[in-house]
């Protein structure tokens, strides 16, 4: 599987062209670079060489709810992939508990506390998930720039061009009967009718664009007489009148066909809301690559999904980044194996832990010699010598192991971790060593003997497809 093209940096820390991982390879065993870093990877050179000309890149960004892809291309070569996974629910759940604590908290021994209604958002305030996702994006929008001579920023700002759908004439002929008129007004419909068939509510299907007033009874081309039909509805319907078509259909609930036409009629001439449109994480994020290259270009949704469609790539959200604009109309993958990084977070920095009534929870010990009883409300320590939680490490491990975190599948499975080298990421260290997740298997390390550093935690963790 072609895989990701390595960063370069000279002796003195400034980037190079990217190299083919064959490459690296060859330049790390003659011993002429080390590793820098290891996601993304990038080898460092031991004597500083001259270049008379860098190539050049550009960042492809794909902004999405969940996730982000990015794609590094060059001349018309994809020659990196990644894919990067939000935290936005994690977050949005823990400030749940955080306010839930504060609100019992306040009004625990108050008996009248007066409310503070005039706190005021700031203008361009976003909510704390929101906000994670553009500092994200930004985070790794500055790592590629340090890596890498990237001269332009290529974003998918919007899924539509609204200005250009309500008023084609603004952008010339072409446009209004060209093939991304298709793929525009598709997501524009998608959006505005809700992704599902107008006539029988079906989802999940292939939908078809769908005249009201059909063409050949003189319905327009307007997006005010379009909409989105399932192919069985628009074969049925052909060249009826809506009304029609749909007392035909609903004939045992002529209430439903009323509402249903009623719905239809209004929706039809009442253009997409701004709100749904206009996306402020984009803008943001936008923004966000303004501050760090001065190139920065916006493109829709639209044209992605037509240059993925006309090159037949599948549906992901690297391919999808590569995709974005003009320069993703003819593209070619030098590597199909994206670098999957997750949003982890850094932890809590509670240091007493709380029960659900958000009291200091009471751990009780017992000494086994003396059987004295000892509380504490201390959250246990989250590292193990150096060991952080989240650290990569390299790691032998010597006996076959046969724990498991299920102690009912421990028993069910006789599958075992063989002994051997393994490189994982750390799961919970405590004072006496740390467990590390192996497939489906949690091994617990108790000793540093053989251990290796591979990676620092820095809130992400990283794998491959
Ligand atoms: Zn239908």
């Amino acid at each position: 599987m072609p895989t990701n093209h390595v960063f370069v940096l000279n002796a003195d820390k400034n980037f190079l062209s990217m190299v083919h991982p064959a490459r690296a390879r060859k330049l790390l065993s003659q011993n002429k670079a080390s590793v820098f870093r290891t996601f993304p990877f990038v080898i460092i050179l031991k004597k500083q060489i001259q270049i008379p000309h860098l190539k050049q890149y550009i960042l492809k960004i794909d902004p999405g709810a969940v996730w982000t892809g990015f794609a590094i291309q060059c001349g018309f070569e994809i020659v990196f992939q990644m894919e990067l996974k939000h935290r936005s629910n994690a977050i949005k759940s823990d400030l749940h508990l955080r306010s839930g604590f504060r609100r019992g908290r306040r009004s625990r021994n108050l008996r009248y506390r007066k409310k503070r209604f005039d706190r005021k958002k700031q203008l361009g305030w976003l909510a704390p998930s929101l906000r994670h996702r553009v500092q994200t994006t930004e985070t790794w929008i500055k790592r590629f720039i340090k890596y890498c001579p990237i001269s332009a920023i290529e974003i998918e700002q919007v899924r539509f061009d609204t200005q250009k759908i309500i008023q084609p004439e603004i952008s010339g002929v072409e446009y209004q009967q060209g093939v991304l008129w298709g793929y525009e007004i598709r997501e524009y419909l998608l959006d505005k009718w809700g992704r599902k068939c107008a006539y029988c509510d079906v989802e999940n299907v292939p939908l078809e664009i769908e005249h009201i007033q059909a063409k050949s009874s003189c319905g327009s081309d307007r997006v005010s007489n379009l909409t989105l039909a399932c192919h069985d509805c628009n074969q049925q319907k052909g060249n009826l009148d809506v009304a029609d078509f749909l007392n035909q259909k609903y004939k045992f609930d002529l209430i439903a066909a009323k509402n249903r036409i009623d719905k239809i009629l209004k929706q039809r001439t009442s253009p997409l809301s701004s709100a749904a449109a206009v996306n402020s994480t984009r803008f943001a994020i936008v923004d966000a690559a303004k501050r760090h290259n001065s190139n920065v270009l916006c493109w829709t949704g639209g044209r992605t999904k037509m240059n993925r469609c006309q090159q037949g790539f599948p549906k992901s959200h690297s391919i999808d980044a590569a995709c974005i604009g003009e320069s993703g109309s003819q593209i070619k993958f030098l590597t199909t194996q994206p670098l999957i990084v997750e949003a982890k977070g850094h932890g809590t920095r509670q240091s007493r832990r709380t029960n659900d009534k958000g009291f200091p929870a009471i751990t009780v010990k017992t000494d086994k010699k003396t059987g004295e009883k000892t509380t504490s409300t201390v959250a246990p320590k989250r590292s193990y010598k150096h060991i952080q939680a989240g650290d990569i490490i390299k790691f032998e491990l010597k006996k076959d192991s046969k724990t498991c975190s299920d102690k009912k599948k421990a028993i069910e499975s006789t599958v075992k971790v063989k002994a051997g080298w393994y490189t994982a990421r750390v799961k919970t260290p405590t004072p006496k060593g740390f467990e590390v997740k192996i497939g489906e298997h949690r091994v617990t390390v108790s000793s540093m003997v053989g251990v290796k550093f591979i990676y620092r935690n820095d809130g992400f963790s990283y794998s491959f497809l």
